[in-house]
């Protein structure tokens, strides 16, 4: 049965869903939230979080023990065999690692979120699929959602078993279920004496779930009605992997991230206590939400470790090869390559210590930052890993094992790529990122003056809604014309002042491009994906500048000057990027290219893909693939029960 063919969630109920799960209020103040209301508040930012030097000082024995670990870690093995020897596990177990954040009282390290990311940033260096293992389990998985939302029995029953490495996963995928929760099937019915609920479903992609102890579960509970509208319910559980009817269907394997313990997890009859509901029937999409506004922020600064993994390896390689008569470095293709990689790198750790440290601040609405951190940051990094493999020529494509067999370094930039690429996908996808930030950026015109330019607005709604925004855009649209901090120069900046006097203009422009965008549209502005999503990476180069130049600032008063100069060439080629951004605002090819999109997927453009070979195979094709021995192990076996054979 195709996905088209079931009763797949309409695009209304799917908006309904996300609407109902979404943060609408902003209690507190949030930099990037104000970028896209034009607002330059620099003072939110600048002068950077100071570091926690005791918290520092804490982190330290665990940070060095870890450094230790992962510098004896043979990834190259766990890549070529699929598994993480269970030593190892037991090593990260006696280290801590597994409870990082969790307090002390219950037996965790009690380390900070910045603690936590600069761990994570550690070992995503080295090794994509221990950062797995450590990051779903403690930046999605029961801990963080249980120290936010979790009672005091709830932490007295989870906490002690997390912290000593009982690890954990997050189910909220399933097969119909990706980027839209709407159509999620598991379901947990109340039983008839309502102390336990039932739980059948199946999830899918869940990381850890091969190996986990304890799950958060996201399940549909009854339906409730709200004022004669039926609305969705789903509800996050704590499972715990020995419940009767919790099982481990398949493991599955990916293109990278070799040793993941990730796999399909079905739930028959499970019969979970009502206890173990995390926060409140109906919340946990808003649960999931939240939990990922602080999970995401791992994800960037393992971004940034990557980033500077492979920065090493190419300035290394670009001294040494010498073709044409000089260091490859010296070619300026490859020094323009370099450059990039250095500042973009800069960027990257910037926006990730920037986003963490203003969540550790307290009094900050951090969810808009860590979407641009988390879209940004995989976006960028992916460039430079591609960069790096360019740089490194015909080794940057051959496997680690192959090169140390020919008597090379073992430079496995093949495996980082292959291991990598997942970052543009899960905890939710680039465009899913851009969706969201979209939401936010134009939420306040959409609230102010939303019923002006809807066209069904009866002239009574429009009165009103003009009577309520008029006061805001009279002051609002032409301050957005005209500085009100002229006689600013930013001087503390030094020869970064520039890109800061920039940053307030442009992010006026900002302010008024989105405004005019729906003006333009009016509600139509919502399907306007490729418009929102140059507004949104503008918005994202705009916070990546000001964190970068905040971030040299600090550093330059601490005595690394050398950060102005990183700061100050990311700035150049993030303006450069801005301005054409800009300029195609409006994408004057956007509707042909939507028309062409719609002609291919109605296959007029079949012909295009006559001569290749299965061409008149159709996909999905399982039966024949199994017959062609796709499914088996190359020693005969069922390659499905052979890996859920190897995960137990
Ligand atoms: C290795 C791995 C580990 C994972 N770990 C977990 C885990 O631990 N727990 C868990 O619950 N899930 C996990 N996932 C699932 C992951 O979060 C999903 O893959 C992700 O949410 C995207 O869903 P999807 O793959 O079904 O893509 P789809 O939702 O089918 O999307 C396909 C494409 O369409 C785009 N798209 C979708 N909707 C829109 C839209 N409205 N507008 C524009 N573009 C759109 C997407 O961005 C994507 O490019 C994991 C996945 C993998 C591969």
């Amino acid at each position: 049965m195709t996905a088209a063919s079931k009763a797949l969630a309409t695009e209304k109920e799917a908006r309904d869903v996300a609407e109902d799960a979404r943060e609408t209020e902003w209690e507190h103040p949030s930099f990037a939230r104000e970028l896209f209301l034009g607002r330059f508040r620099l003072d939110l930012i600048h002068p950077h979080p100071p570091a926690d030097e005791e918290e520092e000082a804490r982190a330290k024995p665990f940070l060095d023990a870890l450094k230790g670990f992962m510098d004896r870690v043979d990834s190259a093995e766990i890549d070529r065999t699929g598994e993480i020897p269970e030593s190892l596990v037991q090593e990260l177990r006696d280290m801590g690692a597994f409870g990082i954040k969790i307090p002390k009282e219950y037996d965790g390290l009690g380390l900070s979120q910045m603690s936590y990311i600069r761990a994570m940033e550690l070992v995503t260096s080295k090794d994509g699929s221990l950062v797995a293992l450590l990051s779903a389990s403690q930046s999605i998985g029961v801990p963080q959602p249980l120290k936010l939302f979790g009672t005091d029995d709830q932490k007295r029953r989870f906490f002690p078993r997390l912290a000593k490495g009982a690890i954990s996963a997050f189910a909220l995928t399933e097969v119909d279920a990706g980027s839209d929760p709407a159509n999620l099937r598991t379901t947990a019915t109340p039983s008839d004496d309502g102390e336990h609920f039932i739980l059948n479903g199946e999830k899918l992609w869940c990381t850890n779930g091969t190996r986990a102890e304890l799950f958060v579960v996201m399940a549909r509970t009854p339906d409730i009605d709200k004022g004669g509208r039926k609305v969705k319910q789903i509800t996050a559980f704590i499972v715990d992997a020995s419940m009767p009817g919790v099982e481990v269907k398949h493991r599955l394997r990916f293109m990278g991230l070799k040793a993941i313990e990730n796999g399909v997890i079905t739930f028959r009859n499970v019969k979970v206590p009502r206890d173990n509901i995390l926060w409140g029937e109906g919340k946990g999409l808003k649960l999931a939400l939240v939990t990922l506004n602080t999970g995401r922020l791992t994800l960037p600064a393992g971004c940034a470790g990557a980033g500077k993994q492979m920065l090493r390896i190419a300035r290394k390689w670009a001294n040494e090869r010498v073709q044409w008569g000089q260091p490859i470095g010296k070619h300026e293709a490859v020094a323009q390559m370099l450059a990039k990689m250095a500042a973009n790198t800069f960027a990257m750790e910037a926006v990730a210590e920037l986003a963490t440290a203003l969540y550790e601040k307290g009094g900050y609405d951090i969810r808009l930052e860590a979407a641009i951190a988390k879209m940004y940051n995989s976006e960028t990094g992916w460039r430079i890993i591609d960069d790096t493999l360019q740089i490194r020529g015909g080794r940057g494509y051959e496997t680690a094992e192959s090169l140390a067999r020919r008597g090379e370094d073992p430079i496995a930039v093949e495996r980082a790529m292959r291991d990598y690429r997942i970052n543009l996908i899960f905890e939710g996808s680039s465009e899913i990122m851009r969706l969201f930030i979209a939401r936010e950026a134009v939420d306040h015109h959409f609230k102010m003056a939303f019923d002006i330019v809807k066209p069904e607005s009866t002239m009574r709604e429009r009165l009103a809604a003009m009577a309520k925004s008029t006061p805001f855009y009279l002051t609002w649209y032409p301050t957005r014309w005209v500085s009100t901090s002229r006689l600013k120069s930013y001087s503390e900046f030094g020869r970064l002042a520039t890109h800061i006097r920039y940053l307030e203009r442009t992010t006026r422009h900002l302010g008024r491009a989105i405004f005019h965008a729906m003006v333009r549209y009016g509600p139509k502005l919502e399907r306007k994906q490729a418009v929102l999503f140059r507004a949104v990476d503008i918005g994202a180069e705009l916070f990546a500048m000001s964190a970068a130049c905040v971030r040299a600032r600090m550093l330059s008063q601490k005595g690394q000057k050398e950060a102005v100069s990183l700061a100050d060439t990311f700035c150049r080629e993030a303006r450069l990027r801005i301005g054409e951004l800009f300029r195609n605002l409006y994408g004057p090819n956007d509707e042909n290219m939507y028309k062409l999109a719609m002609a291919v997927l109605k296959g007029e453009h079949e012909w295009l893909e006559a001569g290749i070979a299965g061409e008149n195979t159709e996909f999905g094709n399982r039966d024949a693939e199994i017959e062609r021995g796709a499914e088996k192990e190359p020693d005969g076996s069922d390659r499905r029960e052979g890996a859920l054979a190897r995960a137990y």
